[in-house]
């Protein structure tokens, strides 16, 4: 047997006619950026997230930058991040040339350590960016106060986590202006680049709107300088379609997310990521954590089962940030999880053969090692 890690065809398959018809009739329209599909699908995921406001843009990294930029940070500001995130988030901050401040993962949720943050907390911080790991969001309440009580700004990066709750808030909806990505393999995925940013305000919104093209609210009239990250239009008309079934989708996902919980509750080798009934994931991924991490990647795959490590390299610890000093002891649970963190496959359209075959294929190489 062969079980992907990821598989678009499935739910692809079925849409193919509609995103014919709409690629039909943005060639007809000859309009192919931002325009009246654009603002179709802001409103649509604006309602989504339980916001006012959306602005679509170019990419996630994008998304997470321009919302910084117009919530005000700028230079030698320090913005808190995790030190368990995707480059993207770190990258995003870097742009506005504004000081990371990383704060350790929580061994259990493997989201940012909320005990950790206030001891970071100085007087040049601004903001802090929670990142909802996995598909998982982070203890937002206990974030929330802190930005209460140190008027920090929160920005929301749910890149992973699209239709994820906490307390029944939805991702994207807590911070003051929080960004998303389409990119194809996220929950909700564009058929190319893509991003989202939504907020309450829609202040924050239009700035963001501004930015994301030249700088510019009126045609050829710049009041600031701005960036080139507008959102295609046949995008937005694809985003639409696929919107509709998100949900559904991110319900296929916590299926199969049970099912593996349940099939591998007895590996006593493995952990996943806490969680409780304040949570409902979206599960963008499943991911379990082994001291023979290298070795069941490497049984899964002869096996035919294809399995990804989000991230091998923890962000601190890449080249591109060697200039920040840090070691793993700064991060010992970040670097715990890129040594021990392992993705299993998980998509809407994967059967229930394929992932019995998954677990017991996990259970044969645990057994084969005691
Ligand atoms: C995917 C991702 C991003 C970046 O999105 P792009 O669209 O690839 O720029 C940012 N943050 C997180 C947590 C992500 O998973």
């Amino acid at each position: 047997m062969h079980v992907p890690y990821y598989d678009l065809s499935t739910i692809h398959k079925e849409l193919l006619d509609e995103f014919h018809v709409q690629f039909s009739s943005i060639v007809q329209a000859n309009s192919f950026i931002l325009g009246p599909s654009v603002e179709a699908f802001e409103k649509e995921f604006a309602r989504f997230c339980g916001v006012k406001s959306c602005a679509g843009v170019a990419c996630g990294l994008d998304a997470i930058s321009l919302a910084l930029a117009a919530a005000g940070i700028e230079a030698n500001d320090e913005v808190i991040v995790p030190a368990h995130t995707y480059i993207a988030t770190w990258l995003a901050v870097s742009t506005l040339g504004a000081k990371i401040v990383p704060v350790d993962a929580c061994p259990k949720t493997m989201n940012i350590d909320v005990n950790q943050i206030e001891s970071k907390i100085t007087k040049k911080t601004k903001a802090i960016v929670p990142v909802h790991m996995y598909g998982q969001m982070c203890e937002m309440d206990t974030i929330s106060a802190l930005a209460k009580k140190y008027n920090l700004i929160i920005i929301e990066d749910f890149a992973q986590a699209q239709g994820a709750k906490f307390k029944n808030m939805p991702a994207g909806s807590i911070g003051d202006v929080n960004g998303t990505s389409f990119y194809p393999g996220k929950n909700l995925g564009a058929l190319g680049d893509a991003g989202a940013v939504t907020s309450h305000s829609e202040k924050l919104i239009e700035k963001v709107k501004a930015l994301r093209n030249y700088g510019s609210s009126e045609k050829y009239v710049h009041e600031q300088k701005g960036v080139n990250s507008r959102l295609d239009s046949i995008q937005a008309t694809f985003l639409s379609i696929k919107l509709k079934h998100l949900m559904a989708w991110n319900e296929e996902r916590r299926t199969i997310a049970q099912l593996y919980r349940h099939l591998l509750k007895d590996v006593p080798e493995l952990t996943f990521q806490a969680s409780t009934s304040d949570y409902e994931n979206v599960y963008h991924l499943f991911v379990i954590r082994s001291q023979s991490r290298d070795e069941l990647k490497a049984y899964l795959s002869k096996k035919g089962i294809t399995t990804l490590i989000h991230y091998p390299i923890a962000t601190f610890d890449q080249k591109a940030y060697q200039e920040l000093n840090f070691t793993k002891k700064d991060f010992p649970i970040a670097s715990s999880i890129a040594k021990e963190a392992l993705s299993l496959p998980i998509y809407p359209g994967l059967n229930h053969t394929q992932m019995e075959y998954v677990c017991e294929a996990i259970q044969a190489f645990f057994k084969s090692k005691s």
